[in-house]
């Protein structure tokens, strides 16, 4: 059975416990067998299916889940639920793309934007699952598209690790940041028009090897909008070292002075 449910991220932040565990323990509102499919649609401002997940384990108590009060906003929704079942969503693919917008979904035979569980008719899973290898369709960073995780820049191959590639971490990245590199400042619109609006690669700034098994991304400090010329660099070693951005930055500003 395929299913689809709705997420609000100002109430709870899937994004971040999807990142930290790979599922999500949601109070369970429909009687979901293991293995049924469900969609996640998230409201506004996004207003779209992001997350397709499997059901793993169904009828969990409050005692059973992992616990992910931290991720609550609002307390007293987490209270709320903690009398009910619950059901392990486990995370299989993570899109953002216009294609499965409301307006598309509608289209399809949704009938309006979810509250609850709604069952979904095959015509309408049909045309989710084709959008959820959509990588082509948000533009922003082509290292998703490429199975070897690589991207074959015009100077050198840089390898791109998963916190570069998540496409949630490169959303929260580029709504915070921006999309202009912060090494040589390049905007894609700026210099290409319309084609390169939104463009732009994701540059993860801590050591892989500093990470630890609970590390959680930090969109605000370790991922930052890079051009792929810069982010080619970032991955370049010097003397058997990386640069950190802004000491490639402060590399060619004085190169443009001199
Ligand atoms: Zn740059
Ligand atoms: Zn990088």
């Amino acid at each position: 059975m395929n299913w689809m449910i709705s997420a609000n991220g100002k109430m709870y932040d899937h994004a971040t416990a999807f990142q930290k565990w790979g599922f999500v323990d949601w109070r369970q509102r429909a009687n979901y067998s293991v293995g049924d499919i469900v969609y996640i649609y998230c409201t506004k401002p996004f207003k779209r299916v992001m997350y397709k997940t499997v059901v793993e384990q169904e009828s969990m108590t409050s005692q059973e889940i992992v616990d992910d009060s931290m991720y609550w906003n609002i307390k007293e929704e987490y209270e709320k639920a903690l009398g009910g079942k619950y059901a392990r969503l486990k995370l299989i693919q993570q899109v953002d793309t216009e294609k499965l917008e409301l307006n598309h979904l509608i289209e399809y035979g949704l009938k309006a934007a979810p509250q609850g569980p709604v069952r979904l008719k095959d015509e309408l899973s049909k045309y989710i699952d084709i959008h959820m290898n959509d990588y082509a369709g948000n533009g922003v960073f082509p290292e998703t598209a490429i199975p070897n995780n690589y991207y074959e820049g015009a100077v050198h191959k840089v390898t791109v690790n998963k916190y570069e590639r998540s496409s949630i971490a490169r959303q929260r990245c580029i709504s915070y940041n921006g999309t202009n590199c912060f090494v040589c400042g390049m905007n894609f619109e700026e210099k290409y028009g319309a084609i390169g609006k939104d463009f732009i690669h994701i540059h993860h700034v801590v050591p892989l090897n500093e990470i630890g098994k609970e590390y959680v991304v930090d969109y605000k400090n370790d991922l930052i909008p890079v051009c792929p010329n810069c982010h080619a660099m970032l991955h370049r070693k010097i003397n058997g070292k990386y640069l950190k951005w802004d000491e490639l930055r402060d590399l060619i500003e004085n190169d443009r002075d001199s």
